[in-house]
């Protein structure tokens, strides 16, 4: 049983059979049902939570004329906007049990009739499942893309993402960069730790990475301990910036995992975008760098230029 809690008195049961009766006398009962008939067939034609919540306000426009709808879910981080402002306002907790959807909010001019809260009731019945569906698909597909262990984005969205920054980038003529992150001598930490204090470490330095980034910058773990850090509209001078803040970052914080303080370093490989670049010639310009970097000593950050020619920025 869907149970709605609205930001208005909660009707009893008799008004609300009664606000039910007069609903559908107002507008006629085998209209009303033919109706929510129509919108329950087409809520099941989409499981993207846009589309079911402009379905749903299509058809709540067609016998309430509301000017907005805002639908707001903290658990699943999901807020959409349809439609424009109202001074009225009704709101309503959508939730069956445990199973609590979020927040939905009808906007207007004028107040609200107790008969249109009826139907409002009535159709948001009809949005339940179709809505929990819907909710339910972002989350798999967010999560499809995110690594379990860290929760930053996992290759499968690296390789998604990055080919899509580097076409907008060429196409916008901004630069862009990208850093190959590999934590130095992983498996000695494994070893020395164990592999359940590792994980803590790798997670950790997940949180570092991303803490040292731009909120526009995405970072990605690319398999085991390497990281991959895409930062737009940002040239080789800024890139040495953001990889020396990480590299520092991790360099001077003590991981704690368990009973165990943990000191960990990264080495990191630069590359920038040149317009005739593909993804793999980036990648691998960024992952020779990285090499060099460990060559070098480790804990250090490596710049491959545009000219193809590696240079070396030593860490003291
Ligand atoms: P280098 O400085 O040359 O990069 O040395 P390294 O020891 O970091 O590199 P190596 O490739 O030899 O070892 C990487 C280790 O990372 C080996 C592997 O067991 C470990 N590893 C990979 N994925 C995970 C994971 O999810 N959790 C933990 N704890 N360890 C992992
Ligand atoms: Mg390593
Ligand atoms: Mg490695």
């Amino acid at each position: 049983m869907v149970k709605l809690a609205t930001n208005k008195p909660q009707a009893n049961n008799k008004a609300q059979s009664d606000n039910a009766r007069s609903t559908e006398t107002q507008f006629g009962e085998n209209h009303f049902n033919e109706l929510r008939f129509k919108l329950s067939t087409n809520l099941q034609s989409s499981l993207d939570l846009d589309a079911t919540l402009k379905t749903f306000f299509r058809h709540v426009q067609s016998v309430i004329g509301c000017s907005g709808m805002l639908f707001s879910s903290r658990q699943s981080e999901s807020e959409v906007v349809i439609g424009t402002k109202g001074r009225h306002r009704v709101s309503y907790n959508v939730s069956s049990g445990a199973d609590k959807l979020g927040e939905l909010c009808f906007l207007r001019s004028n107040k609200f009739a107790e008969a249109e809260l009826a139907v409002l009731e009535t159709l948001i019945g009809v949005l339940f499942y179709p809505l929990r569906n819907a909710l339910k698909y972002k989350e798999a597909l967010e999560s499809s893309l995110k690594d379990a262990l860290t929760g930053v984005g996992n290759r499968f969205s690296l390789e998604f993402n990055f080919s899509r920054e580097i076409k907008l980038a060429k196409r916008h003529k901004k630069a862009l960069a990208v850093l190959l992150i590999d934590v130095d001598h992983f498996k000695k930490i494994n070893d020395s730790y164990g592999h359940k204090r590792g994980d803590v470490v790798l997670k950790k330095i997940a949180g570092l990475i991303s803490d040292s980034l731009r909120e526009t910058d995405q970072v990605f773990r690319y398999g085991g301990e390497e990281f991959v850090a895409v930062l737009n509209e940002t040239d080789m001078e800024n890139a040495m910036l953001t990889a020396e803040r990480i590299r520092a970052n991790i360099a001077e914080h003590e991981i704690v995992a368990s009973d165990a303080r943990i000191g960990a370093t990264v080495s990191i490989g630069i590359a920038s975008l040149s317009m005739d670049d593909s993804f793999d010639e980036l990648f691998e310009r960024a992952d020779k760098a990285m090499y060099q970097a460990k060559k070098a000593g480790r804990n250090q950050i490596v710049c491959s230029g545009l000219d193809k020619k590696t240079e070396i920025k030593k860490i003291a």
